[in-house]
């Protein structure tokens, strides 16, 4: 144990965040958890765990190495699902685990249609299409193409899905562009079945596009941000608690990233602090250090701006964050000692340091902010 910080994910939170997608986009839609980025940040593992021992049982992830990551962990019978990277030599340890992906180009396709026979298993393919992201589909000039191919293997190929993403669901600015790309995704799942291709599952919903629209909820909604209690933007938020009567958002946050006091240091008034002059002692100052830098996931654009918490009160980060370390202003918190708990995300007594809040300091998104967390430190679920 020697890390000099840790994350908690907290359990009971976890539970309600999954309690309330239930009962709300996920009433009549399966919920496919999306775990990628190491779940975004809060530890992928960890999260499929505790996940599976609250009942969940379908998941999702970006690439073949992050499957790879969370298979010994996947339940006999839970489901786990590649959105996006995987090539010839991941395909066959796909089939053989029973791993899904998406099929979003042609070439891909070939490469599965080229692996299948030599494998005794099924390949379990979600066909994504193109509907106006531009970024990974199938284009739907190509369906007749993909149909004789289909069929011709449908012994070795099972459709599982046929599906789309949609672009920037976040934002109302982009309400036609989704509205549009709805229209298309329908148009393709009808087309792909007068072809006779025939999938389990029709699926489009992100976070942002299962909160807001019903309509993109279909037979199942792929999750990542709310379950962590995040909410996609400022304005998906605004949106759903602006109708009702309680204004507090129904998510909770479940990450807490904490660290220690390291040293404590006396600063008289005058004398500057860390590298360079961006910090002046205008006072007689005490400062903390504490052993977490940029190269722990404390950007270093919170340098003179980020604040943590000690003894349940705000501290400013006084000068540059170093590679792994940062000094902290706590002249106005009395009795702080060596050795004292630092929140740098999560609460502290009634004080709070929300991830959003921290970005807002360092203007990275949530969801950049939580996925760059590094994955050594250790998760831990309380
Ligand atoms: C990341 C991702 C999601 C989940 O997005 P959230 O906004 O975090 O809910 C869903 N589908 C695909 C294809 C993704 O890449």
């Amino acid at each position: 144990m020697f890390e000099t910080s840790t994350i908690e994910i907290d359990r009971k939170k976890y539970a309600s965040n999954l309690k309330f997608l239930r009962k709300t986009v996920a009433s009549k839609s399966e919920l496919c958890l999306v775990i990628k980025g190491n779940g975004y940040g809060h530890g992928a593992r960890q999260i499929m765990e505790v996940a599976q021992d609250l009942g969940e049982s379908t998941f999702a992830v970006f690439n073949a190495a992050e499957a790879l990551d969370v298979l010994s962990v996947l339940n006999k019978d839970s489901r786990l699902i590649i959105m996006g990277e995987i090539d010839f030599p991941q395909l066959e340890w796909a089939m053989e685990n029973n791993v899904e992906f998406f099929v979003h180009n042609l070439t891909l396709l070939q490469k599965v249609l080229e692996t299948a026979p030599k494998s005794p298993f099924k390949a379990k393919v979600h066909l994504e299409v193109e509907t106006g992201m531009n970024r990974l589909g199938i284009d739907p000039r190509d369906f007749h193409f993909l149909a004789n191919l289909l069929n011709e293997f449908q012994h070795k190929i099972e459709v599982m899905g046929v599906c789309t993403h949609l672009a920037g669901a976040e934002s109302i600015t982009n309400f036609v562009r989704v509205k549009k790309q709805l229209k298309e995704f329908d148009r393709a799942v009808q087309g792909l079945r007068n072809l006779g291709i025939e999938s389990q599952q029709i699926h489009a919903a992100c976070s942002a596009g299962a909160i807001r629209l019903k309509k993109t909820r279909y037979d199942m909604v792929r999750i990542g941000i709310l379950q962590y209690g995040f909410w996609p933007s400022q304005e998906t938020f605004i949106e759903y608690i602006m109708d009702r009567q309680n204004k507090v958002s129904p998510l909770q946050r479940i990450i807490t990233w904490k660290s220690r006091v390291m040293s404590l240091k006396a600063v008289p008034m005058g004398q500057y602090v860390g590298y360079g002059t961006s910090f002046l002692a205008e006072a007689d100052k005490v400062l903390a250090t504490v052993p977490v830098g940029y190269a722990d996931g404390f950007s270093r654009s919170l340098s003179n701006q980020g604040r943590v918490l000690v003894r349940g009160k705000l501290a400013p980060v006084a000068g540059i964050v170093n590679m792994n370390a940062i000094s902290v202003d706590i002249t106005d918190i009395p009795g702080v000692e060596i050795g004292d708990e630092v929140v740098l995300i999560g609460t502290q007594e009634d004080q709070a340091i929300s991830v959003s809040s921290f970005s807002d300091y360092s203007s990275q998104l949530n969801y950049e902010l939580l996925t760059r967390l590094p994955k050594d430190i250790p998760r831990i679920i309380v």
